[in-house]
């Protein structure tokens, strides 16, 4: 693991001792508190929970293509756990699972030709033709947990999930 790779790291860490801090006091988000139900409802599952701590000592398979701290996987590849206490981890906004298990599956949506200042606003994508002249309007409805563009390529937009900490 590299220098960004650490710090990155111990950036959710501390995200993750903050929100777990905040909770106790009703100041995180409700899409934190649901995601920290929805991870450890899969961790629960998973045999490299022990002791509320992902399990150093063993290997599994991720279960999807995803990058984690900079490193890109494949499904199938072989990871050990993060040694990682899940109370605190369930709780950082950006936190990974090391096999990809937490992950939501990117939405790809293609725009007509022409259109352009694209957003996220109400759930949904929005885009115009720029063009006072021709004035349109493209919307695309998405899934309320996907609130983040992640790359425009040509006409085609990917759409991911990130949380955010505080109420
Ligand atoms: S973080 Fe991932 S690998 Fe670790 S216990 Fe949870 S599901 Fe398993």
């Amino acid at each position: 693991m590299d220098l960004k790779q650490i710090i990155n790291q111990v950036a959710d860490i501390h995200n993750g001792f903050k929100n777990n801090l905040l909770s106790k006091i009703g100041k995180v988000s409700d899409a934190v508190i649901v995601e920290s139900v929805r991870r450890e409802k899969i961790c629960t599952q998973c045999p490299l929970l022990k002791d509320l701590k992902c399990d150093t000592s063993k290997e599994i398979e991720v279960v999807a293509d995803f990058e984690y701290y900079g490193k890109k996987f494949k499904k199938g590849d072989k990871v050990k756990g993060c040694g990682c206490n899940m109370n605190i981890k369930w709780m950082s906004t950006d936190a990974k699972c090391p096999k990809g298990a937490w992950q939501f599956p990117d939405i790809q949506i293609v725009l007509p030709q022409g259109f352009m200042n694209i957003g996220i606003a109400n759930n949904k994508l929005i885009a115009d033709t720029n063009d006072s002249a021709n004035w349109k309007t493209f919307e695309a409805s998405l899934p309320s947990n996907y609130n983040f563009i992640k790359s425009v390529n040509d006409n085609i937009v990917t759409i991911g999930t990130k949380l955010t900490d505080s109420q």
